[in-house]
């Protein structure tokens, strides 16, 4: 068999199937292990118990798939037409969601396509060992996209590349054919730090090493507990995730938008008011976010997350009322909410209150209830 002719094709059925760019590397990453052992020494993966637990077999792509001896690594892009991240981000009335997760879950998308891939190899080979993977979770993607030339982990600890920056997704498909390797990616981030002092949490503690315990998109998404009020400010209206140290990669001047449809932000979330989004009952919100990753985080972490984006908003009579009426529900969320109110009430000085926003903060400040 001509394994550069078939190296060579896939790259081709690669981007026939979506991708913008697909390379192979092999599964050495022997030299990751003493790095992510000390990320979770140092107890940065937070409450993600799961990569503890997978441990050293994230760099041991051979122990997840038995004979495998090489790994495509895949990348497509996902930033959507009309990202208006400036104004969204700006207008602390309105809920700033990372733009990745505005459409249709890519896992299963990026899956089905790299399940196609290894389907269009196998047309041509024959019958061999081969597996997909989209997630971080078992496989150490990045160190393996940047071994097979897709692009190198900026200090934000993402992939990047210069012709495209970083909006993308990655993949993997583990094979058991010998196939020619690409030459790996080097770092091109040279003596910029835009990421690293623009983080809103200050989460990337060294070059390319995220303290997931500060990082916005953790709090929001992975983690589901009482967000340490340290960081509540700081979150501002990043309801789900955070593309802050994206943003200001200069890299990504250089983006491309998505030539998927499923990635254009869905119906549901063309308007983001954040008084709107909390009032989505727990019914709405499963509707409105089918088929969405944010699905995942369930309705009262949403309600967490929008309560802290709405104590960060401007002073409204409305949101102290909307807050107010879903106290109760459960103990993280009333911490939220309590907090909330306090940043809300904190901005109307009594005196300057109207009739009836006194009454309404004397009532809130005594913890009784609303019609009381
Ligand atoms: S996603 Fe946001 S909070 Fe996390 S490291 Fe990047 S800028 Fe910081
Ligand atoms: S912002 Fe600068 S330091 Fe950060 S990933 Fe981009 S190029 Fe690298």
């Amino acid at each position: 068999m001509n394994y550069q002719e078939l190296a060579d094709k896939i790259k081709l059925w690669g981007q026939e199937l979506g991708f913008q760019k697909v390379g192979i590397c092999d599964v050495d990453l022997s030299e990751h292990e003493a790095e992510l052992q000390k990320w979770l020494d140092a107890g940065y993966h937070g409450s993600m118990d799961w990569m503890a637990r997978h441990g050293m077999m994230r760099a041991r792509p051979s122990e997840l798939l038995p004979g495998t001896v090489r790994v495509i690594s895949a990348r497509m892009n996902y930033l959507p037409p009309e990202a208006q991240f400036a104004s969204n981000l700006s207008d602390t009335t309105q809920a700033y969601i990372s733009r990745y997760a505005l459409g249709r879950d890519y896992h299963k998308l990026v899956r089905n396509q790299l399940k196609k891939l290894g389907q269009k190899i196998e047309q041509e080979v024959g019958q061999f060992g081969y597996r997909p993977f989209v997630d971080s979770a078992p496989i150490l993607e990045r160190p393996l996209a940047q071994k097979s030339g897709l692009g190198w982990t900026g200090k934000h600890s993402l992939i990047l590349d210069k012709e495209c920056g970083s909006w993308f997704f990655l993949g993997e498909l583990l094979i058991d054919l010998p196939l020619p390797v690409d030459t790996a990616s080097i770092n091109e981030c040279g003596k910029c730090s835009a990421c690293i002092t623009s983080c809103p949490t200050s989460a990337i503690v060294a070059d390319g090493i995220v303290d997931a315990r500060r990082c916005i998109s953790y709090l929001t998404i992975e983690y589901d507990g009482v967000i340490p009020e340290e960081f509540r400010k700081s979150m501002g209206n990043r309801i789900y995730g955070c593309d802050d140290c994206q943003l200001v990669c200069p890299w990504n001047r250089f983006s491309d938008l998505t030539q998927q449809k499923d990635f254009h932000r869905r119906e549901a979330l063309e308007s983001a008011d954040l008084i709107t989004l909390f009032m989505w009952d727990e019914n709405t919100f499963l509707k409105n976010m089918e088929g969405s990753a944010i699905r995942r985080i369930g309705h009262l972490q949403w309600l967490r997350n929008l309560s802290v984006a709405m104590g960060n908003a401007p002073f409204s009579q409305e949101i102290v009322e909307v807050l107010s009426s879903r106290k109760g529900l459960s103990d993280v969320l009333d911490v939220h909410i309590e907090w909330a109110l306090s940043q809300q009430l904190a901005q109307t000085p009594l005196k300057n209150a109207t009739n009836r926003q006194q009454r309404l903060i004397r009532i809130i400040q005594k913890g009784l209830p609303r019609d009381a």
